[in-house]
């Protein structure tokens, strides 16, 4: 059987393409994997509250729930879901072929919602401190009460480490940025909104070497990167923002892909650079990266499938 639309991924750009298309009735096929994280559900399953997904106004979601509602809503209209990983596909033929470990699976369209992955530093007390402190996205993190008013570190020195930095010093008594050179990475006009904010000071040379604390964040120990000389200083939450990696190496290079291998699409659209191919959510998207825009692309990535789908007749 060929199926008529297969979505790739589970976070919230897969889903809410998988919702739309059920409702379109194209039963479609959901390749949910693990490549965000060892979870399905995506980046959202390792965090705790989400405050700024609209429609829970009463303290928010947890990531974890929050996905899980998504899964039941599409599940609910008519999606087939596997909990795969898609290790290969071959877009040089129709109808498509999308391989996992346990089947091969033909079908007409295919949108792609993989994700992308947080850069992690992988500090010893980083597993054990992770969402007690320790983060790798300061927007959906840093107004949680454990940061309110307290001394917070941003690892970085791009535009994510000045636009994460501005953005917790409406929380934080105080915010430096952690960066391992004696010149930033960010462009001139999100530098000078960082470093103009007086709550920001920048640790120049500075590299992470461990997050400190038992139960949460209570410190960080650094190392100047001239002098090697270790020191330790107090803080609550220390946040990475030193880049995503998105998920694409399985494609095999098959779709045009940018300089830091983020899937290319029409401008506005979801039309990736082989025709039937869709690609919505954080594997297109370096600037946004939220909850709430992946799942509007993946509603684009399922309507702009489905005219696409009607045109070739099928239906
Ligand atoms: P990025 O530009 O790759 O910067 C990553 C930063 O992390 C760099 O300063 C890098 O240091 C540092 N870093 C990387 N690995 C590290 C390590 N192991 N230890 C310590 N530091 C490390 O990533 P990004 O800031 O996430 O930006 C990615 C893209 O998105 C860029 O094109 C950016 O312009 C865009 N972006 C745009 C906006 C916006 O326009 N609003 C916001 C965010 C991002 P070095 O400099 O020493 O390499």
């Amino acid at each position: 059987m060929t199926e008529k639309m297969t979505i790739i991924g589970s976070g919230p750009a897969g889903f809410t393409a998988a919702l739309y298309a059920a409702r379109a009735n194209l039963k479609p096929l959901l390749l949910e994997g693990f490549q965000s994280g060892g979870t399905p559900g995506g980046q959202l399953m390792t965090t705790t509250e989400v405050e700024n997904y609209p429609g829970f106004p009463d303290g928010g979601i947890s990531g974890p729930d929050l996905m899980q509602k998504f899964r039941e809503q599409c599940l609910e209209f008519g999606t087939t879901s596997h909990q795969e990983d898609v290790t290969s596909v071959d877009f040089s033929r129709r109808p498509f072929v999308v391989k996992t470990d346990s089947r091969e699976v033909e079908s007409h369209s295919v949108v792609i919602a993989t994700g992308a992955v947080a850069r992690r530093l992988h500090v010893p007390s980083e597993e054990k401190l992770w969402t007690k402190g320790v983060s790798a996205c300061a927007v959906c993190d840093g107004a949680l009460p454990l940061f309110r008013n307290k001394d917070l570190m941003v690892i970085g020195g791009g535009d994510s480490a000045m636009e994460e930095g501005t953005f917790l010093t409406k929380f934080a008594s105080k915010v430096y940025i952690v960066h391992r050179r004696d010149e930033l990475r960010a462009s001139k006009i999100m530098q000078e909104r960082a470093l103009n904010n007086p709550k920001v000071e920048v640790l120049w040379n500075s590299t992470i070497v461990d997050a400190e604390g038992d139960d949460v964040v209570t410190g960080i120990r650094l190392r100047n990167t001239v002098t090697d000389e270790e020191y330790s200083k107090p803080c609550s939450g220390i946040f990475y923002a030193i880049g995503h990696d998105p998920n694409t190496k399985f494609l095999g290079g098959q779709l045009e892909l940018d300089d830091q291998q983020y899937i290319v699409v029409t401008p506005g659209r979801t039309y990736s650079s082989v025709e039937g191919v869709f690609a919505c959510g954080d594997v297109v998207d370096k600037i946004y990266r939220q909850a709430v825009t992946a799942a509007g692309t993946g509603c684009a990535a399922a309507l702009d499938a489905e005219r696409w789908l009607a045109e070739q007749g099928v239906e």
